[in-house]
């Protein structure tokens, strides 16, 4: 496929602005050699536009005519072959089965949600039947259900090129939702954004979407990204990324004169509290299993463990040395790109020159910087190391973490109380030990939206319970996730009718049931008609 680096704005194709930027190939520290046009306000207008445009259309397409857009995205999707994935691996450094299980993984995804569609529920449909004859006043028929907010902007995070980025859960919520979508290609991944958007462009037209449903536009500063969150056409917005970046676009989203939901999903510690019972069961195992979460993808996950706490004793002590000697194997590897690793870099030293921290073990081999290379490090600190330097309780992105050694349960609830709002915390206990730690548990369903027993945060199960989210600042909103079906409910907003005639309510709310839903009668869950 050729790419030309320009806007996608509905159909056509746009480069107004001659300023370029060119994406990076980490390994090798070389520009890729297409270059991207840095897109306008005028061009970020009319994307939107276009979209606002078309949004009522889009919206009362029937949900098996969105459902069948989501279809032709996974064919399209899977007719880029090869060169997606060459290409997303060289923009990235991830290895090439990476990017195909990133693939896989995106458009199962879809499938996921083109499902929901098809079945239909989703919605939430609720009536209340009225009754004329209640006294002392007549009781009103109330029905409702979530409906479509309007043209949603998103925002990738760099460290999923494919499966959250252009073609993440953000976009294809969003179009089963009934909302179109402007994306702000990853300036890190300009030509993986741009061919993902051709294949949803190639999509829309072959089912006949109105024109507009789909944009993406390019840039390396943060200007286009902060124009199309001020756009008063945008209604909400939804972001992966880091903290800093996601709390600007969210205070942007906050401060217009209209202010919209700005759904964040930001970085986060992932604590993991090992338990005596666990440690006395099976130190080795969680000394690999901690080690793997740590390191997976150059540990560029908004889910790898950034510390990991226990009680002090002869068994932590083992443990700690069965983690040194696992990261020592660690082979440097290549991170996404220069910024994040500089950012890391710096992080490190930062750490080695704190006198609370002992350093615990470190690769045995050493990084190449010119090859954005990162060495995984493991540090070991006490509850006084964390008061002395809050800092530590932040997401340091990258193969680093911290074990903390507590003197008892009261410290560790101490330090748990501490802590900020996280994604996931993690304990490895028996179940003896969830009874004798009962308030550190307590403590952890306040600090996290998903807690895991026994096992790693990384690796993150697509499903309909799934909440990927938690209270600030892993992200902007803790009610609602960024992964998992129920993502669809930051793009709706419920809409009731009272005393409205039965021909002109929206399907699912007609007496007849027409599609078959799952609704809420009187209080009854039931798929019956009226
Ligand atoms: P990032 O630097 O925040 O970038 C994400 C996107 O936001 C980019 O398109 C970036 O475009 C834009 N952006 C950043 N700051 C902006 C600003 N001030 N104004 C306007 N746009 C802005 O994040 P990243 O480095 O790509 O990703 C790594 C981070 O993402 C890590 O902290 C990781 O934990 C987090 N993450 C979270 C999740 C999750 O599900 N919670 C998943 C994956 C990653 P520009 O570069 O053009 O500004």
């Amino acid at each position: 496929m050729t790419l030309t680096g320009q806007q996608l704005i509905g159909n056509s194709e746009s480069a107004d602005s001659a300023d370029t930027f060119q994406g990076m190939n980490p390994t090798t520290g070389k520009p890729l050699k297409t270059r991207y046009h840095e897109a306008t306000t005028a061009e970020v207008d009319r994307a939107v536009s276009m979209a606002d445009k078309i949004f009522g259309t889009f919206r009362d397409l029937l949900a098996e005519r969105r459902a069948d857009f989501l279809e032709a995205i996974v064919e399209e999707t899977l007719a880029l072959g090869d060169e997606f994935l060459e290409l997303a691996s060289a923009e990235t450094g991830h290895p090439l089965a990476r990017c195909a299980m990133e693939r896989d993984r995106a458009l199962n995804q879809a499938r996921f949600f083109e499902e929901l569609l098809r079945e239909g529920s989703w919605v939430d449909a609720r009536i209340d039947r009225g009754d004329s004859n209640r006294q002392p006043l007549p009781k009103p028929d109330v029905r409702s259900l979530l409906q479509p907010i309007g043209p949603v902007a998103v925002f990738g995070a760099s460290n999923f090129p494919i499966a959250i980025s252009v073609l993440g859960a953000d976009t294809i919520s969003a179009f089963a939702a009934g909302c179109p979508v402007i994306v702000k290609a990853h300036p890190a991944h300009p030509g993986t954004c741009e061919m993902a958007a051709r294949a949803i462009i190639s999509a829309a037209k072959r089912m006949n979407m109105p024109e507009g449903v789909f944009s993406l536009v390019q840039g390396k500063g943060n200007e286009v990204g902060t124009h199309l969150v001020q756009h008063p056409k945008i209604l909400a917005g939804a972001f992966t990324g880091s903290l800093k970046g996601g709390r600007a676009l969210m205070d942007v989203a906050a401060a217009r004169s209209v202010p919209i939901p700005f759904y964040a999903e930001m970085g986060s510690v992932n604590p993991i509290f090992i338990l005596p019972g666990a440690l006395e069961e099976n130190p080795e195992g969680i000394a690999d299993g901690f080690v793997n979460a740590l390191t997976l993808g150059v540990g560029q996950f908004c889910t790898n463990p950034g510390l990991a706490l226990g009680i002090q004793s002869d068994q932590w002590d083992q443990f700690s040395a069965l983690v040194s000697e696992r990261v020592a194997k660690y082979p440097p590897s290549t991170m996404l790109h220069e910024g994040i690793h500089a950012a890391y870099t710096e992080g490190i030293i930062g750490r080695s020159e704190n006198e609370d921290l002992l350093l615990l073990g470190e690769s045995d081999a050493e990084a190449d910087p010119s090859a954005c290379e990162a060495a995984a490090y493991v540090f070991e600190t006490t509850q006084q190391g964390l008061v002395n330097d809050p800092t530590l309780l932040e997401e340091l992105f990258g193969p680093a973490s911290t074990l903390v050694s507590c003197a008892g349960v009261d410290d560790m609830v101490a330090i748990a109380e501490k802590l900020e709002g996280s994604l996931s915390a993690t304990v490895h206990g028996s179940e003896e030990d969830l009874i004798k730690f009962k308030p550190l548990l307590k403590v952890l369903q306040r600090k996290a939206g998903r807690l895991i027993f026994n096992g790693y945060p990384v690796g993150i199960e697509v499903c309909h319970s799934m909440h990927h989210g938690g209270p600030y600042p892993a992200a902007s909103h803790s009610f609602f996730t960024s992964i998992g079906t129920r993502c669809i409910q930051r793009f709706v907003r419920p809409v009731c009718y009272q005393n409205w005639p039965n021909s002109q309510l929206p399907l699912a709310l007609q007496d007849e049931n027409p599609r078959g839903v799952w609704r809420m009668i009187d209080g009854e869950r039931t798929r019956d008609e009226l």
